[in-house]
């Protein structure tokens, strides 16, 4: 081993690069979502170039997928910016004036079409905020979120509406609903594989900041400094390669150099002294068990069995006409019957503990800009079933439910043109963004999952980075970022191997 002082032009600076390592230090980073490319971003303004990012799907982004439908682009994946404080993708547009803002429609329709009074619903949607924003203190004696919100809404139910039977009854009904609410938050197939404490730290502000039509792929041009001033972005596009999926990792911890290789799907190899793997803990899930060389340990394995990871579904539908006037979205209540019943009157597509897929799509939302599109969400353990069910189903099953809550108000018409998410299906992500189980809350995951795996030296060679390797902003894509940036200062951090800029 000799120490080798290399000088290299860098992009504003000439760069003392101190090595000591045969060659310049190289690094891999498995994936090109948030965390992939903010690792990389991070690499190459710091002056460190000698990376490339090995990205399985045929395009970059992960899961913010912004595609264009008629008039504006719309999100597959990620859709708002969560939050304006100590949110890392807040503060890097804020002036930018790239943010738009959406409200959660509380317009509610039930499947009996029997009116249900605003400011009912209104009661019921604080009702819900409160029990899922609640008090630690209350919930730490609840093995699962699921168990802890059904009795405390029970228990609130009864004191608000214990003396109007009417109202009573309606509000017990909605307990189904309200659980669909809480899994469009946490992707989990059920509330009670969520844990009741959970380590998520919301950051303060607008919740529901959208792109204005543009969509989260904008931050990524933000994020690879192509925006605002493209003469200035960074060379991540040169770094990476397409159609690249890893199936096979090794890492040698006795190696002096080029401690880890690379097998991908289509035969290529590559080898690097470090690695930087960001795929979903769906896929570390499904896969780290074939991938890795020698296995990872039984504790970052334990981990990735703890992390909850589910998925929800996004249905996006364009309509030649606007037929919902100025609604900005709804909610639709189904009744314990009428979703037992939607089983013998839509006869297309899953069903399960007897109630219709079509009684999982619980809430329609508007797009941005685009005043065609509707949104329309499906939650629950059927996503795995309704992502695969064919579109001309997905068609007639969203309209049956559209026709069933409000034709006897609204014109309504069939979409002329969807497109449906199907994260859980795709084998480079199974599922939608990570939660915290109990396993996961008790034991840590998400900081274990983040542990490097070192070399002889101490140094990192294989690193995770990602949403679900975030302790408290899991899920999101500032949480994916700021994992990204992680990693790469711990690489940068390593004794001789990072470039110190020269005047
Ligand atoms: C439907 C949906 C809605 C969401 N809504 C929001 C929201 O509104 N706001 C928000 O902040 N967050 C939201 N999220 C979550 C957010 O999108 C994710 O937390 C974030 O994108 C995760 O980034 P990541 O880099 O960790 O992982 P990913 O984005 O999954 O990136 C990992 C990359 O690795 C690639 N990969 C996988 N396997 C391999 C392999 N074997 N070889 C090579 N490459 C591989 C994948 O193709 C992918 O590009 C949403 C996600 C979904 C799916």
């Amino acid at each position: 081993m000799r120490a080798v002082l290399v000088l290299a032009l860098g992009f504003h600076y000439t760069y003392l690069i101190l090595a000591l390592k045969n060659n310049s230090s190289s690094v891999i980073i498995v994936g090109a979502g948030p965390a992939g490319i903010a690792a990389a971003t991070k690499l190459l303004s710091n002056g460190f170039h000698n990376i490339l990012i090995l990205e399985a799907e045929p395009r970059i982004g992960g899961r913010i997928n912004s595609v264009k439908f008629f008039d504006a682009y719309v999100d597959l994946g990620a859709r708002w910016c969560h939050g304006q404080v100590n949110n890392i993708v807040y503060d890097m547009v804020k002036d930018m004036n790239l943010l738009g803002r959406n409200e959660f429609s509380k317009k509610l329709y039930h499947s009996s079409r029997k009116f249900v009074d605003q400011k009912f619903v209104d009661d019921f949607f604080k009702i819900v905020e409160d029990i899922y924003e609640g008090h630690d203190d209350k919930k730490i004696n609840y093995t699962n979120l699921g168990e802890y919100c059904e009795e405390e809404y029970i228990k609130i139910v009864n004191e608000k509406f214990g003396n109007d039977p009417t109202k009573h009854e309606l509000a017990l009904s909605m307990v189904h609903f309200f659980e669909f609410y809480v899994l469009g938050g946490e992707g989990s197939f059920s509330w009670h594989d969520i844990a009741a404490v959970a380590d998520y730290q919301e950051c303060e502000g607008e919740k529901l900041q959208n792109w204005y039509g543009k969509g989260y792929k904008t931050f990524l041009d933000v994020l690879m400094k192509k925006y605002p001033n493209p003469k200035k972005q960074l060379p991540v596009d040169d770094k990476i390669l397409l159609n690249k999926d890893v199936s096979k990792i090794q890492w040698n911890q006795s190696a002096m150099n080029k401690s880890v290789k690379l097998w991908c799907s289509d035969g290529s190899t590559y080898e690097a002294d470090s690695v930087i793997f960001t795929p979903s803990v769906g896929v570390l899930k499904e896969r780290a068990e074939e991938i890795f060389t020698p296995r990872l340990p039984q504790i970052k394995l334990d981990a990735i069995r703890n992390i909850g990871f589910g998925a929800v579904m996004k249905v996006y539908m364009h309509f030649p006409h606007i037929w919902w006037g100025n609604l900005t979205g709804f909610n639709l209540l189904w009744s314990e019957e009428d979703s037992k019943a939607a089983v013998q009157e839509f006869l297309e597509g899953p069903n399960w503990k007897g109630r219709s897929w079509i009684s999982y799509m619980s809430h329609v939302l508007e797009a941005d800009q685009n005043p065609h599109v509707l949104v329309a969400w499906f939650t629950g353990p059927l996503i795995p079933a309704i992502e695969i069910l064919p579109n001309e189903v997905l068609i007639n099953g969203i309209y049956f439910s559209l026709e069933k809550f409000l034709g006897h108000i609204y014109r309504v018409t069939k979409p002329d043109s969807i497109i449906p998410s199907k994260w859980y299906t795709n084998p480079h992500f199974r599922g939608t963004y990570s939660f915290q189980t109990p396993e996961a809350h008790r034991t840590s995951a998400e900081s274990i999952l983040a542990q490097p795996l070192n070399n002889y030296d101490n140094s990192p060679i294989l690193m995770f980075a990602g949403e679900a390797t975030n302790p408290t902003h899991y899920g999101t894509v500032q949480g994916a970022v700021e994992t990204g940036y992680r990693e790469a200062n711990r690489i940068l951090k390593i004794p001789f191997c990072y470039p110190i800029p020269i005047k």
